[in-house]
């Protein structure tokens, strides 16, 4: 929310790398015009900038719907008519909040677009097209860098080419669990199965960072996982570059990341990897982790 920006500050923030904008299309009956876009995206960039903003494009269809365009009746919303494929169906709805991000944009050069729940190749190449028709329509040729969020597995494991095609990446681990483990994150009955730490889940996350990692691009964390303590040393070590995190959490991510070595980190990570169960990685994370921040315990 554009009010939370000075706790962004507060806490040390280092630039916005999750900006949802689902509420723009929730808080009110209508839908948000391109200037009501603009508008917004605009003053939070402004009052950023030179620190970046990631805007990420509708996400809805998931856990929030809207009217209209939604029937109710969907069993499995998650899988179904969400983000990024709800937005190539109502082309117009998407090309109003992307001209409102171009325009921003073009004012403050610390706005990047991500797009959520990529699955293939295609999906990449269409918002191109899209991105470029708005601009060739508004005369505007932003350089907008364009990233995708890595949060279905098939995206995970086709990450060298998409790496190829975008600016950045960006690992959206709330749904990357959900879909690699097929756990419902809304369903209670199954929350004890929700692990960060499983073997599959992080394999994935180190396929997507060796991919950015190999082809010259960034590649950033906005899921929970990224503001847990316990996973910090070894995010740092596989090379991720930026955590985005509730700002909050980021005084005590940075406590973590300034008092452990690369080499301390990455020592801890070649042995979790070996590791073949999520409870056996947890409790090394935990061992480790009190030992070498006995001040830190309570945040474990
Ligand atoms: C994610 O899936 O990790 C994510 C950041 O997006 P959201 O929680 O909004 O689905
Ligand atoms: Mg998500």
């Amino acid at each position: 929310m554009p009010q939370e920006i000075d706790s962004v500050f507060e806490h040390g923030g280092e630039g916005v790398g999750l900006f949802r904008t689902e509420y723009l299309y929730l808080s009110k009956d209508s839908l948000p015009t391109e200037e009501e876009h603009y508008q917004v995206y605009k003053s939070i960039a402004e009052r950023l900038h030179p620190k970046p903003i990631v805007i990420r494009t509708l996400d809805i269809g998931g856990d929030k719907f809207l009217e209209n365009y939604h029937r109710d009746e969907q069993l499995n919303p998650a899988m179904g008519l969400r983000a990024i494929r709800f937005c190539f169906r109502e082309k117009e709805i998407f090309k109003t909040q992307l001209k409102g991000i171009i325009r921003a944009s073009k004012e403050f050069n610390n706005i990047k677009i991500l797009i959520p729940m990529v699955s293939g190749i295609k999906e990449i190449n269409e918002t191109k097209k899209i991105i470029d028709e708005c601009e060739k329509e508004l005369n505007i040729n932003s350089k907008t860098p364009l990233g995708i969020m890595i949060e279905i597995p098939s995206a995970a494991i086709l990450s060298d080419i998409f790496a190829q095609k975008v600016d950045f990446l960006s690992i959206g681990t709330n749904d990357l669990i959900q879909y690699t483990l097929a756990i419902d994150r809304l369903n209670q009955d199954v929350t004890y199965l929700y692990e960060p730490a499983h073997p599959a889940v992080l394999r994935l996350i180190a396929t997507t960072v060796k991919s950015a990692k190999d082809n010259g691009i960034t590649v950033n964390m906005c899921g929970e996982m990224a503001g847990e303590v316990l996973y910090t040393p070894i995010l740092v070590a596989m090379g991720i570059d930026a955590l985005s995190m509730n700002p909050v959490a980021i005084p005590f991510i940075k406590e973590i990341i300034c008092n452990l070595t690369l080499f301390e980190s990455k020592a801890i990570l070649d042995d979790i990897m070996k590791f073949e169960d999520c409870k056996t990685i947890e409790s090394y994370l935990k061992e480790k982790m009190h030992k070498k921040f006995k001040d830190f315990s309570f945040i474990f």
